[in-house]
C-alpha cells in the first residue's frame, strides 16, 4: 500500500513550512518529504496547483446516531466529513440515548471503526442526561474512548456543578467544551436581539446571554487553573471577554462556526428556516468582530456545528423550526472566502483547520515522517455553486444553497486511503 502525492503546494503550519513537494506514504504512514519521491508500485495523486494540508479536523459535530438517524447516522455523517476535507471529528453527546453511558460511546466507536475510515471521537455528556444535575461517570467514558466533556446544547446553570465537571474531569484529562448560553435571557428566542429582531417582529436572544457565561466558565477556569473550551463563539461581547482571559494566562481556547463569519442576523428576513441556530446569527459588527478574533487568534479554530434535521422538521413556521444548521461539506469554501477579501493567509487556514488537535489533546495536525497520513487536498481557486441536494450529509438544512464560492476539497486521505476526492 503505497501513495505518492505529488507537485502540491505543502502548507504545514506546524513545521512553520511552505513549499512545494511531494510526499511518500507507505501502509498509513507518511515515510517520506521529497523532492524526488519514488514512484515505484505507488498510487499517484497529482496535486498540482493544490495546497496540501494535513487533515483537517471538527471538533463539534452532531451525528444524531443513535437515536435521530433520520437526520444522520454515524456513516453518513463520516461520509459528509471526508466530503469537506475533515480527517477526524468530534461528536457531541445530545444523542438518544444521550452519551453519557460507556455502552453509547462504544457503539459509536464500533459504528466508526465499519465506516469510511475517518476518525470519530466522542465527546461525553458532562451531566447525567444532559440534565444539569449530576455528574456523569467521566473516569469510566474516558476509559470507553471519550475525549471531552460536554452538555453542548445545553449550557450547565449550576455552578457548583460546573466547578465539579472540571476539577473531576481534569482528573481524567477530560476538557470542559462550553455551551455558553443564559437560558433565562433566551428563552422563547428564535434569532438575535438586536435592530432586525425588531423589524421582523421575532423574540431576540441577547448576546449578553452569550458573554456573560463565557465569564463565569473561564472565571472558574481562572480560579482553578483548569483549561475551558468555548464553542461557537458568535458576538464581539464575547470576543472581548475571551480576551480579557488570554490576557491573563488563563486557559481558555475557542472556536466559531463559518456561518458566524459570513452571514449576520439579515438573513434571517427570508423566514428561511436555514438561518435559525444557536447561537442566532448576530450583527455586522458582531461578525466583523469575530472575523478578527479568528485572524489575531483570539479564536483558536474552526469548528462546524454540523447540526443536521430532517427537511420535514424544517419545512415548518420558523418559530416552530428546530435550530441547527449542516456545517461539514461547506466550511472550506467559507473560510477561503476570508482567504480571498485577504483577511486570512493559507496557513491561517490551515491553522484553523487543525487547532482542534492540540484543543483535544490528540496527536494529528502535522505533515512528518513517521505520522499517521492524515491530509487533506485543495485547491483555493475552484469555482461552484453549493446545491443541497448534492451533499454526502442525510440532511440539506444549510443556508448556503445556491451560493457561489471558490475553492473545493480536491481528495481526503486517512492513513493513507483516499476516503474522498472530487474531479474537477
Ligand atoms: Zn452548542
Amino acid at each position: 500500500m503505497k501513495l505518492v502525492i505529488k507537485n502540491g503546494m505543502l502548507v504545514n503550519p506546524a513545521k512553520k513550512e511552505k513549499k512545494k513537494t511531494a510526499i511518500v506514504i507507505e501502509n498509513g504512514i507518511i515515510t517520506d518529504i521529497t523532492d524526488k519521491p519514488d514512484e515505484s508500485g505507488a498510487q499517484v495523486i497529482n496535486a498540482d496547483g493544490m495546497i496540501v494540508a494535513p487533515g483537517f479536523i471538527d471538533i463539534h459535530v452532531h451525528f444524531r446516531d443513535p437515536g435521530y438517524e433520520h437526520k444522520e447516522d454515524i456513516h453518513s455523517g463520516l461520509k459528509a466529513a471526508a466530503a469537506g476535507g475533515f480527517t477526524s471529528v468530534c461528536t457531541m453527546p445530545n444523542t438518544n440515548p444521550v452519551a453519557d453511558n460507556i455502552e453509547t460511546i462504544r457503539y459509536m466507536l464500533e459504528r466508526a471503526a465499519s465506516g469510511n475510515g475517518v476518525k470519530l471521537y466522542p465527546v461525553a455528556a458532562a451531566s447525567k442526561g444532559l440534565k444539569g444535575e449530576g455528574l456523569s461517570p467521566i473516569g469510566e467514558l474516558k476509559e470507553g474512548g471519550a475525549v471531552a466533556v460536554s452538555d453542548d446544547g445545553k449550557p450547565i446553570k449550576n455552578t457548583d456543578l460546573l466547578k465539579r465537571v472540571m476539577e473531576y474531569g481534569s482528573s481524567f484529562d477530560m476538557k470542559y467544551i462550553s455551551h455558553s448560553e443564559d437560558t433565562y435571557l433566551a428563552e422563547g428566542g428564535q434569532m438575535n436581539e438586536g435592530f432586525y429582531s425588531t423589524v421582523y417582529g421575532m423574540t431576540g436572544i441577547p448576546v449578553v446571554g452569550e458573554a456573560s457565561q463565557i465569564a463565569r466558565d473561564c472565571m472558574m477556569a481562572e480560579y482553578l487553573d483548569l483549561p475551558v473550551h468555548i464553542a461557537h463563539v458568535s458576538a464581539e461581547m464575547s470576543v472581548d471577554i475571551i480576551k480579557h482571559f488570554k490576557k491573563k494566562g488563563v486557559k481558555v481556547t475557542a472556536e466559531t462556526a463559518p456561518h458566524y463569519l459570513i452571514l449576520t442576523d439579515q438573513a434571517v428576513g427570508g423566514f428561511d428556516t436555514n438561518t435559525k441556530i444557536n447561537p442566532p446569527l448576530r450583527s455586522e459588527k458582531d461578525r466583523l468582530a469575530v472575523i478578527e478574533a479568528v485572524k489575531n487568534g483570539l479564536i483558536d479554530a474552526i469548528a462546524t456545528d454540523h447540526a443536521p434535521h430532517h427537511q420535514r422538521e424544517k419545512e415548518v413556521e420558523f418559530n416552530n423550526a428546530p435550530f441547527g444548521i449542516i456545517g461539514l461539506e461547506t466550511a472550506l469554501p467559507m473560510i477561503l472566502k476570508l482567504y480571498h477579501e485577504g483577511h486570512l493567509t493559507i496557513e491561517r487556514v490551515v491553522e484553523l483547520f487543525t487547532a482542534g488537535y492540540s484543543i483535544m489533546g490528540l496527536t494529528g495536525g502535522v505533515i512528518e515522517k513517521g505520522a499517521p497520513a492524515d491530509i487533506t487536498i485543495f485547491d483555493t481557486d475552484y469555482q461552484w455553486t453549493v446545491d443541497k441536494n448534492m451533499f454526502q450529509s442525510k440532511s440539506s438544512n444549510t443556508p448556503f444553497h445556491g451560493f457561489h464560492v471558490k475553492g473545493a476539497v480536491f481528495a481526503t486521505v486517512v492513513d493513507g486511503k483516499v476516503v474522498y476526492s472530487r474531479e474537477f
